[in-house]
């Protein structure tokens, strides 16, 4: 706290992995030698920029570009730039810590690094958001690079996002370097699968759940919150499997969709036209927006959260219990706050915390790095194929670690341990650096 003022989110992330940790510690005082838990708390770069850009009026703009690469044990830094008018250094920080055991999990070998801007997206055009990005990547392209660090996207920055930042570094290093940016169109370089992975992932980590209760997703009803990019594949393949998602939401409100989401429309929505979730329910017969509460009001048997950090709180979490909620698997980062985590915890019910359950995406990356390094394409069955093996050993390793240190069941502890000793073996391995 006295090194790190004002950083909440990225204290509740500590926080959280550190006190799951005390077993393995127990178990392995070694991990406690060579300052090892007070290196990993503390990223080997923090990077810092000034991005100006001038706007369709005339108007020259200022925001603040970041890069934290955080953890570099197990291979080059990876980890999604987010667009937001919330990001600030403490942000940047949590996601980065998250990302270092999520990346750790998929046993892909990838380090750990986030990145953004207090950019808003919303509401810009697209020229604006080119002369944006390449501002950002005229200072960011000398820190990255295949082998030293792959951003990708997340909130804000998508294919388009992807593609402004690609074409800036390409110009600026007058090299065709594929591997330097996931999340890639599919016409110069993204892989297939890449777009759905994050929302696949995480409802087929909720299906291995159920599978250990000899359940599974059919006819369940399913709460999503949020509208992008990991909340609309997250309705795929629950309905690919057999569920029934009935919400959706925003910034600005949710909607209620009893019937069940009508995926085309939503892609329609949001990706075609840009939409809010106000304009899906103003088309769609049946649902109702809304402005007050929130998706976790409604009774169902699922939820996944897709949207954002701390988007469901204590109250939020007895809601869903005492309405019979059986499962919770985090498409977003922390969305769950640490109170809500204890009432899962002290509950019946199969909960998943985001560094397992939403690491589809950053997998699917990983190939996608893989297939550029061999100048490959692989068919869309094939990287599915691959990324619901990686979601299936990511469940069964949390679940036989969790297992192993005496608290079967406890995906928290499984996911936390299973990655810190990934990253703490290596770490001694490389000696004090
Ligand atoms: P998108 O930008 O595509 O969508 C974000 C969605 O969440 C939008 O509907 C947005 O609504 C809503 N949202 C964002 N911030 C807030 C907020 N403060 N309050 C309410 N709603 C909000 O982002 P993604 O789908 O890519 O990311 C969603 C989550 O998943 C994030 O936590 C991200 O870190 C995580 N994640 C993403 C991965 C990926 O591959 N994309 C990988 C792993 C995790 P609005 O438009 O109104 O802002």
């Amino acid at each position: 706290v006295r090194r790190n003022p004002a950083e909440p989110e990225f204290h509740q992330a500590v926080h959280e992995v550190l006190e799951s940790l005390t077993p393995a510690l127990e178990k392995n005082p070694h991990y406690a030698d060579y300052a090892l838990l007070e290196r990993l708390v503390e990223p080997e770069r923090q990077i810092i920029f000034r991005v100006p850009w001038i706007d369709d009026a005339g108007n020259v703009r200022v925001n603040r570009g970041y890069r934290i690469e955080f953890n570099s044990a197990l291979g080059p830094y990876k980890g999604g730039l987010r667009f937001h008018q919330s990001v600030n250094r403490n942000i940047i920080k949590f996601l980065g810590f998250e990302q270092i055991f999520k990346n750790a999990l998929t046993g892909q070998g990838i380090g750990g690094g986030k990145g953004g801007s207090d950019f808003d997206p919303h509401g810009k055009s697209d020229n604006e958001i080119m002369r944006f990005c390449q501002s950002f990547m005229t200072e960011l392209f000398r820190h990255i690079g295949a082998e030293t660090d792959v951003p990708a996207g997340d909130i804000g920055v998508g294919g388009r996002e992807i593609g402004y930042l690609f074409g800036q570094y390409k110009r600026l290093t007058n090299r065709f370097e594929a591997g330097v940016l996931t999340g890639k169109k599919l016409g110069w370089g993204g892989s297939l699968v890449r777009t759905e992975a994050t929302g696949y992932g995480t409802v087929l980590f909720a299906q291995s759940m159920l599978e250990t209760r000899g359940e599974s997703l059919e006819g369940k009803r399913v709460l999503v919150s949020g509208s992008g990019n990991v909340a609309t594949y997250a309705v795929q393949k629950a309905q690919q499997l057999g569920a029934v998602p009935i919400t959706i939401s925003d910034s600005s409100g949710w909607v209620h969709d009893p019937a069940g989401i009508d995926l085309d429309l939503l892609k329609q929505v949001k990706e075609v036209e840009r939409g809010r979730v106000s304009d899906y329910a103003a088309r769609r017969p049946g649902s109702t927006f809304h402005d007050k509460g929130s998706v976790w009001d409604v009774p169902a048997e699922v939820a996944f959260p897709c949207a954002t950090q701390n988007e469901l709180n204590a109250d939020n979490a007895r809601t869903l219990l005492s309405n019979g909620c059986q499962v919770v698997s985090e498409g977003a980062n922390m969305p769950s706050t640490p109170e809500a985590i204890e009432l899962f915890q002290g509950s019946k019910i199969l909960y998943a915390p985001g560094k397992a359950a939403n690491a589809g995406g950053v997998a699917t990356s990983a190939l996608e790095m893989q297939q550029n390094a061999s100048r490959a394409k692989w068919t869309f069955e094939r990287a599915e194929a691959e990324l619901t093996a990686i979601m299936k050993n990511i469940h069964d390793d949390c679940l036989a670690t969790a297992e192993e240190y005496g608290d079967p069941g406890n995906y928290v502890l499984g996911a936390n341990i299973t990655g810190f000793t990934r990253v703490a073996d290596a770490m001694l391995d490389h000696g004090v650096i």
